[in-house]
């Protein structure tokens, strides 16, 4: 009989580790980068990496004016990856990180809450990242804990003195890839995330300058390094890895050497990745950093809770699409909804609630107003019925969802 049970288990871990090329996925932010900068220079090792996947030039800043316009600073972007919605939800408005709201899951949750055995690591200069942004060990991340980490170096001021010309960051930064590269050949984490600096560093100190340039192409040679340590897993290991890197802001168009506001080239930055299957709203659709979060769900085979998905703002940037680009606007209680159809089969459902209890953490009640075909883009909804000043609705298609809020304008 206990032989029997060993022969099941044995039998099952076999199964889940071997019947298919496991898929692990990393993702990279290298800090303050603006697209134009990352166009002009050479850098061959994303070069590389985007010849099996793509580039794209992307956004981070919400949208601009509306309701969910987010400031153009690092850990505001970081947590919009992390969690695939901009700061109206994510509730991290700058680099005090004070009170982030994870009712919003980051991608670490959604991974350990359907697959505890998964493993996750987080190589970082800043320790916050994993303290505060993906909360470890904290009751409201549900206690999340990490198999791996490498960060807090900053703090580390006896082996990484912080010198006037900010050397010490570069060091970090190298301690902090050299660090990947090693545990990433040795144990191969499912979900990994590798955050650099120096880059925003330079930035500061000198705008668009060589120094700026410099450290670009020592990033450059970094990423280089991250992919060789792939390959070797995948030579070795037959493992199926996708990376993406992005950046988590622009820079202003004057000095480059700030960033925060809303102009288009603080909003301005790229994503490069190795992912297949990169669909056309990655390719033309100027994707969001929001959007990295759900691509790399998809690729793990994350499925996300129904009343979760209808709260994320990005959308995958692999496999079909059926809309995007929702738009909604409440004039004379009529609510006019727009979306923009990829497919032209298939029906848009529209879902409405009053509430926005799920930032508390609780539940809305959706209430189905309408089911309209994808191809009209349009849902008229009559809410003299439901009187509010705040609505969210949810435009579920066949294949992804858009959501928007609404609120009376006073
Ligand atoms: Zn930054």
């Amino acid at each position: 009989m206990k032989h029997y049970l060993v022969f099941i288990l044995l039998t099952s871990l076999c199964m889940g580790g071997f019947a298919q090329n496991s898929k692990k996925a990393i993702f990279v932010i290298v800090d303050g980068i603006s697209a134009d900068v990352i166009e002009k220079l050479n850098t061959p090792a994303l070069d590389a990496i985007a010849r099996e996947g793509g580039y794209a030039r992307a956004h981070v800043g919400g949208e601009k004016g509306g309701y969910s316009e987010t400031p153009t600073i690092s850990a505001v972007g970081y947590n919009s990856l992390l969690t695939g919605t901009w700061v109206n939800k994510h509730n991290v408005w700058d680099n005090d990180i004070a009170a982030p709201n994870y009712n919003y899951w980051t991608i670490f949750r959604f991974l350990e809450e359907q697959y505890p055995g998964k493993k996750t690591a987080v190589f970082s200069s800043w320790e916050d990242n994993r303290t505060k942004l993906v909360g470890e060990n904290l009751s409201a991340t549900g206690n999340i804990k990490l198999d791996y980490h490498f960060d807090g170096l900053e703090l580390d001021t006896i082996n990484y003195p912080h010198d006037k010309s900010r050397d010490f960051m570069h060091r970090i930064d190298e301690a902090v890839v050299n660090n990947a590269v090693e545990h990433i050949k040795k144990e191969a984490p499912d979900l990994s995330w590798v955050y650099l600096e120096y880059t925003d560093d330079m930035g500061h100190m000198y705008g668009d300058s060589e120094q700026f340039y410099k450290a670009v192409a020592m990033m450059d040679d970094q990423m280089g390094r991250l992919w060789q340590a792939i390959q070797y897993r995948k030579q070795n290991f037959k493992e199926d890895w996708v990376i993406y890197i992005t950046t988590d802001h622009g820079r202003d168009a004057q000095s480059g050497k700030h960033h925060g506001g809303q102009s288009d080239r603080e909003r301005s930055t790229w994503i490069v990745t190795n992912a297949k299957g990169l669909n056309n709203y990655f390719k033309t659709g100027n994707p969001g950093v929001v959007d990295i979060m759900p691509s790399i769900a998809n690729f793990l085979n994350i499925s996300i809770p129904r009343e979760r998905l209808m709260e994320i703002d990005g959308m995958p940037l692999t496999g079909k699409l059926y809309a995007t680009t929702a738009d909604i606007s409440l004039l004379n209680n009529k609510l006019r909804i727009t979306w923009k159809a990829l497919e032209k089969k298939g029906n848009a459902k529209i879902w409405l609630s009053t509430t926005n209890h799920f930032k508390e953490g609780g539940k809305d009640e959706y209430i189905l107003q309408a089911t309209v075909p994808l191809a009209k883009q349009e849902a008229i909804i009559d809410v003299s019925k439901l009187p509010s000043s705040f609505y969210k609705v949810v435009i579920e298609t066949p294949g992804n969802m858009l959501n928007r809020w609404v609120a009376e304008r006073k």
